[in-house]
């Protein structure tokens, strides 16, 4: 019997969670697409498919060719160019689609965050004061901190810097998530670290962070998300997969 075949566009820890979930049904095939940014992927429960996929045109053969019954946007909150590729392929190619997205953290008492539109306009917002900064932004967007290379960075990634950025005070460190709390905050005292810089990401994994920097009455420079996709969006894993359940249910079924 043919079985249904989804693709989840992935690169966050939920995209793991439902094609795992998902795979675990006996009538549907899932793949896992990812960009192919984090060197060493840790494992995942479904096959892979790594690289982008040469633009929306690439997208569009791919669903075609392959005969996707279902893709879903798993993508992390701020892959804005990934997110609109699945968006306009979907509806180009009829695809049934949807978007898996964590909610953004909501402030909370005690926090103090200076919202930024941008990593740029982030940088901009850590002031002309040289300040000791952790910057949990990732390792692909770190170039705008090099118009500020009046303060003292501690840059964290999944993987490594390299090369080094043009700063004359920047350290970093290597580590994946999730983080923990008791960690995070040794971090940021230990580091005497007086203002963080990250992405509203949402989600568990990072949140330590943000926790720690409330706790201590650090400020945090947090950049907004991109605006969300046109397209119905749930926010959990097990919503996801309900809703891919229902999206296959009612297609007819190509198996013979
Ligand atoms: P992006 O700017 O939205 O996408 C740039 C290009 O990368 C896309 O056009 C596509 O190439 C390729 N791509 C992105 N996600 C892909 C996927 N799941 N499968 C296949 N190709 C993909 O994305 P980004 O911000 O560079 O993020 C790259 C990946 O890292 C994403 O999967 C994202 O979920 C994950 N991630 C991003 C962040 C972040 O802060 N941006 C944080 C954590 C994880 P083609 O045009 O050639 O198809």
């Amino acid at each position: 019997m043919d079985k249904y075949r989804v693709l989840v566009l992935g690169g966050m820890t939920e995209a793991r969670e439902l094609a795992g979930r998902l795979a675990a049904r006996t009538n549907i095939d899932v793949v896992l697409s990812l960009a192919g940014r984090t060197r060493e992927p840790i494992g995942y429960p479904v096959p892979l498919r790594i690289g982008g996929f040469g633009g929306v045109r690439g997208l569009i053969d791919y669903i075609r060719e392959r005969e996707i019954d279902l893709m879903i946007d798993a993508t992390h909150p701020f892959a804005e160019q990934m997110s609109r590729h699945a968006v306009f392929s979907a509806s180009e190619t009829g695809v049934p689609f949807f978007v898996l997205s964590r909610p953004a953290w909501r402030k909370a008492e005690g926090d103090r965050w200076t919202d930024a539109d941008s990593i740029a306009d982030g940088v901009v917002k850590l002031g002309k004061k040289p300040r000791r900064v952790f910057a949990a932004i990732g390792r692909q967007e770190l170039a705008p901190l090099c118009d500020a290379p009046h303060h003292s960075y501690l840059v964290r990634s999944v993987d490594p810097v390299d090369p080094p950025l043009d700063l004359p005070d920047a350290r970093y460190i290597s580590e994946r998530g999730p983080f923990a709390l008791k960690a995070e905050r040794k971090l940021l005292s230990g580091e005497k670290i007086e203002v963080v810089l990250a992405k509203n990401s949402g989600g568990d994994a990072s949140y330590a962070k943000i926790v720690a920097a409330r706790e201590l009455g650090i400020e945090v420079v947090l950049v907004k998300r991109p605006k969300a996709a046109r397209a119905e969006t749930v926010d959990n894993v097990l919503d996801a997969v309900a809703l891919a359940r229902q999206r296959l249910d009612s297609r007819e079924y190509r198996g013979v």
